[in-house]
């Protein structure tokens, strides 16, 4: 089975409140931008005006918040009952 099929499978509870935060003004200076190549949910894209990030379709890995070189990002699970709800484990 594929990471796609795995992901489809799963339920999200989308708090109306991000629990990631990234700061774009440091995003600017990243030379390499590694979350838009890892983020295995592909919540990080590149745009023509720098990264563009949501949270939705997160699945809480916190590779984001590892790998970030510049300390961009806030990172919180979400609120109790929000988030991702995995069907296989
Ligand atoms: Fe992507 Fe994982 Fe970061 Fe969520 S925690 S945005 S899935 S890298």
């Amino acid at each position: 089975m594929k990471l796609e099929d795995i992901l489809q499978s799963d339920i999200w509870n989308v708090d109306e409140d991000p629990h990631i935060i990234v700061d774009y003004n440091k995003c600017k200076n990243c030379p390499d931008k590694p979350c838009v190549y890892l983020c295995p949910a592909g919540c990080y894209v590149l745009s023509d005006n720098g990264i563009v990030f949501s949270y939705e379709g997160c699945v809480e890995c916190g590779t984001c918040r590892v790998i970030c070189p510049m300390e961009a990002i806030t990172w919180n699970y979400p609120k109790s009952g929000k988030g991702i709800f995995y069907r296989f484990t």
